[in-house]
C-alpha cells in the first residue's frame, strides 16, 4: 500500500470512531467521568470543589473511604510489600491471600474460595473449566455482562429465561433436559432494579431438574440476609447453592478483587484451568489485608449492615412520600424512575447543582424507556444527610415537573 493510501485508511478509522461519539453524543446517550477530588464516602468533594452527598457509590457499608481500611491497607502494604510481579502459581502466593481464602469461605459459607483481579475476571473465567458441549447453562436474561461474557467463552448450550421468571426457567431446564450437567446461573442481586432472585425457588426447580445453582453476589455480599452472608441467607438456602462469584470492590471495602467460593472440586478446578487466575496478576497484598480485615470485623458485628438497611427504609419511605415512582423493594439500591433518557440526564444535573451526586442511566444500561437515576444508599450516610439529599429531589423534582407542588 502506497503511503498516502496507509493515512487515508487510517483516517477512516479515526473518523468512524467520531462519527459514532457524535452520535452519541446526539441521542443523550454519552456518558463522561465525575472526577472526585477527595476519598470515597457518605460526601464527597468534586474537582471543581463542590461538596457533594454521595448517592450512587456502591460503598454500601461505608467503608471505601474510611480510615479503618487506609490503616489496614497501609498495615499490609509494611508486611507484604506493594505487589507480587507475578502470577499466583508462579510466585504470587503469600500468607494473606490463603488467609483471605479461608475467610471468604467461612463467611459465605462453602469449602473453598479463588481469588481474582475482579469479579469480572471471576465470572469470565468460571464457565469455561466446568463445563462443555455435553452441559448446559440457564442464564436469567438480564445477568450482568460479565456473567455473559464468560458464558460466551464456554462450549455449553446456552439456555436464557426471562428475567426472574421462574415459570420460564422451568421451562427452560425441561428443554435442556437430555444435557449432562445443568447449571443455572443468576445475579443473587439485580443491580439496575435492586431485584432480589427468588433463590428457595430456584434451589427448589435445581432440585427438581438435577441442576446446580450459580449466584453472582457483587450486590449482596457484606449486608443481604441477617448477618450479611448474602442472598442465600437472605433466602434461608445456605448450603443449597452450589457456586458463589463476588467482588471485594464494593461493599466488602471498595478497591477491588474478586472471588469465587464452592466445593473443593470446583476451586481446585478453576485453579488449575481458570484463564484470568492463570495468566493475570495476583491481588495487591494491600487489599488482600484490608479485605481479610473487613470480613473479621463483618463477623463480629452486624452494625454496618443494620445500619445501611436502617438508612434504606427510611429512604424508600420518603422518597416515595414526596411523590416519586420508586422500584419497590428493599435493597439499598432505589431506581427513582425517570423513563425518558435525557430528561434523567437533566434532573442528575439539577441534583448536582443542588449538591447530591447521582447518575443517569438509560439505554443500554437499562431497557428504552425505563431511564432513572440509580440512588444507592450506604451505612455512611447519616439521616440528616438523607434528609437534605431528599429536599433536593424534592426541588428538582418540583422544577422539572416530575411531582405536584
Ligand atoms: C460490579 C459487578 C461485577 C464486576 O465486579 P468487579 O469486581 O468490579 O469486576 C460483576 N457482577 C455484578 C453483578 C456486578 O454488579
Amino acid at each position: 500500500m502506497s503511503e498516502t493510501n496507509a493515512a487515508h485508511a487510517k483516517q477512516a478509522f479515526y473518523a468512524g470512531l467520531d462519527d459514532k461519539l457524535g452520535k452519541l453524543r446526539q441521542d443523550g446517550l454519552y456518558k463522561s467521568e465525575r472526577v472526585i477530588a477527595s476519598r470515597q464516602g457518605a460526601q464527597v468533594a468534586c474537582d471543581d470543589g463542590r461538596t457533594l452527598i454521595n448517592l450512587c457509590a456502591n460503598n454500601y457499608l461505608g467503608l471505601s473511604g474510611d480510615e479503618s481500611m487506609v490503616q489496614a491497607s497501609i498495615a499490609a502494604t509494611e508486611k507484604y510489600g506493594y505487589g507480587l510481579s507475578s502470577v499466583r502459581f508462579i510466585c504470587g502466593t503469600q500468607t494473606v491471600h490463603k488467609q483471605l481464602e479461608r475467610a471468604l469461605s467461612d463467611f459465605v459459607g462453602m469449602e473453598d474460595t479463588i481469588l481474582y483481579a475482579a469479579a469480572f475476571d471471576a465470572n469470565g473465567g468460571l464457565f469455561e473449566p466446568l463445563f462443555d458441549e455435553q452441559d448446559a447453562i440457564i442464564s436469567d436474561a438480564l445477568n450482568h455482562a460479565s456473567i455473559i461474557d464468560g458464558i460466551r467463552l464456554c462450549k455449553a448450550a446456552r439456555y436464557r429465561y426471562q428475567h426472574n421468571d421462574m415459570a420460564d426457567l422451568e421451562t427452560q431446564l425441561q428443554a435442556a433436559a437430555d444435557k449432562r450437567h445443568k447449571v443455572i446461573v443468576t445475579d443473587g442481586v439485580f443491580s439496575m432494579d435492586g431485584t432480589i432472585a427468588q433463590l428457595d425457588k430456584i434451589c427448589d426447580l435445581a432440585d427438581k431438574y438435577g441442576a446446580l445453582v450459580m449466584i453472582d453476589e457483587c450486590h449482596a455480599s457484606g449486608f443481604m440476609g441477617k448477618t450479611g452472608r448474602g442472598t442465600h441467607e437472605h433466602h434461608n438456602v445456605l448450603g443449597r447453592v452450589d457456586i458463589i462469584t463476588g467482588t471485594l470492590g464494593k461493599a466488602l471495602g471498595g478497591a477491588m478483587g474478586g472471588f469465587t467460593a464452592a466445593r473443593k472440586e470446583v476451586i481446585d478446578t478453576l485453579r488449575q484451568k481458570s484463564r484470568p487466575y492463570l495468566f493475570s496478576n495476583t491481588l495487591a497484598p494491600s487489599i488482600a489485608g484490608a479485605s481479610l480485615a473487613v470480613l473479621q470485623r463483618l463477623s463480629t458485628s452486624t452494625e454496618l449492615r443494620d445500619r445501611l438497611h436502617a438508612n434504606t427504609a427510611h429512604f424508600r419511605r420518603e422518597i416515595a412520600q414526596l411523590g416519586f415512582t420508586i422500584k419497590p423493594g428493599t435493597h439499598p439500591v432505589v431506581p427513582v424512575m425517570l423513563f425518558d433518557a435525557p430528561l434523567a440526564q437533566q434532573f442528575a444535573a439539577r441534583l448536582y447543582e443542588l449538591g447530591v451526586l447521582v447518575t443517569g442511566f438509560f439505554y443500554p444500561v437499562v431497557p428504552m424507556g425505563q431511564a432513572r437515576v440509580r440512588v444507592q444508599l450506604s451505612a455512611a450516610h447519616t439521616t440528616e444527610q438523607l434528609d437534605r439529599a431528599l429536599a433536593a429531589f424534592a426541588q428538582a423534582g418540583r422544577e422539572l415537573g416530575l411531582i405536584a407542588h
